[in-house]
């Protein structure tokens, strides 16, 4: 009954026998290495009940592609387990429709699905592949290395924010960074053999910057001022606009470290694809994250991890 909703062919290669079997048969490049990950989006808690469909089905797969962006692999195939409170058609349809659209944007197949009964949530695995060796992980960077950041931060918290308070345009450019993230997939990729480490920055810049930093072995001294705050951001938050930059969350950016040389390529090679990236800081040998303190800018009040 679901299916119908999904079932297209596959646009790509590798796809030896899609749904329809027990399971689909795919051939992944010769010599290339898989990159899998899978995240679970519930109503409620990672997104509003009410969103439009097709934000929630953009949002459940552009949440796991970010996951891929931030290894710099290239997007292939990808799984969908749907929990449904309400099979219907006029939900399904822009649902469906908003999953495919970013489908076909990110050059990935939906090879196989699942659909059950229960509280609304989405459950989306992908798979990627990435050359031997090029993967972009968290336990590169090295002391000295930048810090950098894609895009903007805050959008996420902010857009939440405004849904909160009754925004409902897509227009708005908050709103439209919650509910439809853009993966970085390109700038991901562009990243290899660049970036020494990489994440991105699904929990908030602090705590995805100690994932990088517990990984490296590392720690961080951030320039608050040099972060990119998310358009109407400071407008929608005031004083909050910092703290939402901080620890809002959500805003699936690439947090990477770089040695100092490789900047400018970095730079060049993100602005050709109209990404920005921006120096935010740098890691240090000596451990917790530096330039974040109680009662700063923002009135931002609780950060174990630091260390002034
Ligand atoms: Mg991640």
């Amino acid at each position: 009954m679901i299916a119908r909703h999904f079932t297209r062919p596959a646009r790509h290669t590798g796809v030896m026998l899609g749904v329809g079997d027990d399971c689909t048969l795919l051939a992944p490049t010769p010599g290339h290495q898989l990159a899998v990950s899978v995240d679970t989006s519930l109503a409620e808690v990672h997104f509003p009940h009410a969103a439009p469909a097709a934000a929630i089905g953009h949002r459940a797969l552009a949440v796991s592609l970010s996951d891929l962006a931030a290894m710099g692999a290239t997007p292939r195939w990808c799984l969908m387990a749907l929990t449904l409170d309400d099979a219907d058609d006029a939900w399904l349809e822009p649902f469906a429709q908003g999953f495919d659209t970013l489908c076909a944007r990110a050059g990935i197949d939906l090879v196989g699905g699942d659909v059950t009964r229960g509280p609304l949530s989405v459950s989306v695995t992908v798979h990627g592949e990435v050359p031997p060796g090029e993967a972009l992980t968290r336990h590169g960077a090295h002391e000295g290395d930048l810090l950098a950041v894609t895009g903007s931060l805050g959008g996420g918290a902010g857009g939440l924010a405004a849904w909160q308070s009754g925004e409902r345009s897509l227009d708005d450019p908050l709103l439209a960074a919650y509910l439809l993230p853009e993966p970085r997939l390109a700038a991901g990729q562009a990243l290899r053999g660049l970036a020494s480490a990489a994440i991105d920055v699904s929990d908030g810049l602090l705590a995805d910057l100690q994932h990088l930093c517990d990984a490296s072995g590392l720690g961080a001294a951030l320039e608050l001022e040099a972060l990119p705050l998310a358009q109407g951001l400071v407008e929608r938050l005031g004083e909050g606009a910092l703290q939402a930059a901080l620890s809002g969350g959500d805003d699936y950016e690439l947090l990477v470290g770089l040695p100092e040389g490789a900047l400018e390529s970095a730079q060049r090679a993100l602005g050709a694809l109209g990404v920005p990236l921006t120096v935010i800081g740098r890691f240090t040998a000596t451990p917790g994250i530096q330039g974040v303190e109680a009662n700063g800018p923002g009135g931002w009040q609780h950060f174990s991890g630091a260390t002034p």
